[in-house]
């Protein structure tokens, strides 16, 4: 089996799992309890923190532990947004959960700025604050490649702008956004700067100041931990609604008893990542490069989706007219090779994906999206296997007649 899907999960990594292992037997305690088994839960929950925090160059305070992307995504959307409504002289607590809109003063509605490509945990977000909030959401198009211009960005901030959130790669067509650009726009307008980070994780450069970022969102099972952790990194102690209310954990910004085992999995497969990020990045772009090369080289009429050069090293994406997504999936399934048609949420939707739409491809091509994956343990006679069953696949399929080099 040839696994090109670890934009949906990437495998668990043994060290991961390793560094885990003691928190899920003997330091099972609750970080909360004031007695040994428990304060040695806190001890390990902090040094986790702080492991994640050097990663991103921050300080511990400033990282929250979630229970993924989606929380991360959803805390960092929902609980800026609605505690910006205080600069502007709303009162958010007063308001919450009523679908009457907030005015800034002047009657014009509290404003957030996005994409038009962004993962369902942020666009749902938003739809959620404009529906029951009245918060006015602007969507920045993206070009044919799915990067959005930050001049655009930069002309949709306003002074009613509580909030900007774009997200630093895309999970469907692996384009890497100017988020650096977008966030000296943000910083000279005064608005916080969210960025989803999930598929970058394992990838890009975390360094917040760098990036020059006010939030950033991670999901660990990107990494190599099991599902259900998450971070998010906010800058200094800026007003945040909660979103989990409860016990008052992680500083009362997300209640709910912490996840220590999946705190020191996250922190144990950052720094690995951080550590190997030149050479995993290195070995996986030649890698993307020769399966984007041979599946164009091979299959004529497929369109590789996203950026050419400014995408993620281990991410390609085609689309294969006149066949379907799903059904080449199923075939090259048959053949031992497993990826994803566009992004695994939208896996069984019947509408095409809302990404390429936005880029501007045609909903019927938009339907013969198939994304290929891969960590930096893949090895090239994998990816040149993969591409020849992609190239019979789509011929099987009933597409595109296969080239054979010579042939
Ligand atoms: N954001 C992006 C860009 C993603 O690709 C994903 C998952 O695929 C998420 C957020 C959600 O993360 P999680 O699966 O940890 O909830």
């Amino acid at each position: 089996m040839i696994y090109l899907d670890a934009a949906a999960t990437a495998p668990p990594r043994r060290e991961v799992l390793e560094a885990m292992w003691p928190y899920l037997t003997t330091g099972f305690g609750n970080p909360s309890s004031s007695h040994s088994v428990g304060e040695s839960a806190a001890v390990a929950l902090e040094a986790a923190r702080e492991t994640t925090a050097g990663v991103l160059g921050c300080r511990p305070g400033e990282i929250i532990f979630t229970s993924g992307g989606t929380e991360a995504d959803n805390l960092a959307v929902k609980g800026l947004a609605l505690a910006g409504l205080d600069r502007l002289g709303n009162g958010a607590g007063d308001r919450a959960g009523t679908a009457a809109p907030f005015s800034a003063g002047n009657g014009t509605a509290a404003h957030i700025v996005s994409t038009a490509v962004e993962h369902p945990a942020v666009q749902e977000s938003l739809d959620y604050l404009q529906r029951r909030h009245g918060f006015r959401v602007t969507l920045l198009p993206v070009d044919g490649t799915g990067r959005v211009d930050p001049g655009e960005a930069a002309a949709a901030l306003s002074p009613e702008t509580v909030l900007c959130s774009v997200m630093h790669a895309n999970n469907e067509v692996g384009t890497v956004q100017p988020v650096q650009e977008i966030a000296a726009a943000c910083r000279a307008a005064g608005v916080p700067f969210h960025i989803d980070a999930v598929q970058a994780g394992g990838w890009l450069n975390l360094d917040v100041s760098l990036l020059g970022v006010d939030a950033l969102s991670l999901s660990g099972h990107k990494l190599g931990t099991p599902k259900g952790i998450g971070v998010l990194y906010l800058r200094g102690a800026p007003a945040l609604e909660p979103v989990m209310h409860g016990g008052g954990q992680e500083r009362g910004r997300r209640s709910g008893t912490e996840n220590v085992a999946g705190a020191v999995g996250m922190a144990t497969a950052l720094a690995l990542a951080a550590a190997e990020r030149d050479d995993a990045a290195r070995h996986a772009e030649a890698l993307r490069n020769r399966l984007i090369d041979t599946v164009l080289g091979e299959v004529p009429g497929a369109l590789l989706t996203g950026h050419r050069t400014e995408r993620l090293p281990g991410h390609a994406s085609f689309c294969f007219p006149g066949t379907s997504g799903e059904a080449v999936l199923l075939e090259l399934e048959r053949s031992g090779v497993l990826c994803s048609s566009g992004s695994a949420c939208a896996a069984g939707s019947d509408e095409p994906s809302a990404v390429l739409t936005a880029m501007g491809v045609d909903r019927e091509t938009a339907q013969t999206a198939v994304r290929f994956t891969f960590t930096s343990a893949l090895r090239e006679d994998e990816v040149d296997r993969a591409a020849h069953a992609v190239a019979a696949a789509v011929a099987a399929v009933g597409g595109l007649a296969v080239v054979r080099p010579g042939g």
